[in-house]
């Protein structure tokens, strides 16, 4: 089956209301490429409304959410809430949320019911810490972390989810995943998804992260089982981040 290449921008706590502007005037994404932008909850309607403006085909979604969807919990936000200003997908369980803020996988799981009851697609972050690969266990752990998504999730979440492999030790370090250990997860990744919801193996989107850029975009996409990437420090600059979309673009021929 085709899958069309997502490419997904985490600003993380960056981005400027200057960012905004230059998403929906620099960026001009083709149908053969699906692109997502995820700034800080702060420039989510800011940017929806440039991109609006500008008849963007980019959406835009949240870094996180809580698990509630209302109620006294000062300083978090909601999938609903999210929704509602016109945000259409949320990243869970990225890495930095798991090291600096606690999050479980049974907590992420949570989230990503959330999301979707919400109407919001989430992108689940999984992958490996470094000692962990270099002790062997790195498919473990990206099972453990996959499988109480497995637990808890209703199918149709994983029919809207897309995987986004990031191993620890490739995000902000400069350091990528050789195509080789990227396709290696993946390709298990699909498996564990064939195994336990026989027949969306071959739909469910797998990107990868950690330190991509216009340089290794284009060798990492000709794998497989890589259907995008989730690029956080390129997607700060516009003209970076335009380049490894204009990469995705070229592999779908269809
Ligand atoms: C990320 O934060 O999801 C990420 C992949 O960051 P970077 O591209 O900077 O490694």
């Amino acid at each position: 089956m085709e899958r069309k290449p997502l490419v997904a921008a985490n600003w993380k706590l960056n981005g400027s209301r200057e960012l905004c502007e230059q998403y929906a005037t620099d960026l001009d994404p083709s149908s053969k490429v699906d692109c997502w932008v995820f700034p800080t909850a702060l420039h989510v309607a800011l940017l929806v409304g440039h991109l609006r403006e500008a008849n963007s085909e980019i959406k835009v979604g949240v870094q996180n959410i809580f698990t509630e969807v209302n109620g006294a919990y000062t300083g978090e936000i909601s999938a609903n809430l999210a929704q509602e200003i016109g945000a259409t997908s949320v990243i869970v369980g990225h890495s930095e949320r798991r090291t600096h803020f606690g999050e479980s996988s049974e907590n992420v799981a949570s989230k990503t019911q959330q999301a979707l009851d919400a109407g919001l697609a989430p992108i689940v972050c999984v992958g490996e810490r470094r000692e962990e690969r270099e002790s062997g266990k790195a498919t473990n752990v990206v099972e453990q972390q996959l499988k109480a998504l497995e637990n808890q999730c209703s199918q149709e979440v994983w029919e809207s989810a897309t995987i986004a492999y990031e191993p620890v030790w490739a995000i902000g370090t400069g350091v990528t995943a050789s195509p080789g250990q990227a396709q290696e997860m993946h390709a298990y990744i699909r498996h564990l998804v064939n195994t336990w919801r026989n027949g969306l193996s071959s739909s469910i989107r797998i990107l990868y992260g950690g330190s991509v850029n216009p340089s290794n975009a284009g060798e990492l996409l000709q794998e497989p089982d890589i259907d995008g990437f989730l690029v956080g420090g390129a997607s700060l600059d516009v003209s970076s981040f335009g380049s490894i979309l204009e990469q995705a673009e070229l592999v779908n021929n269809t």
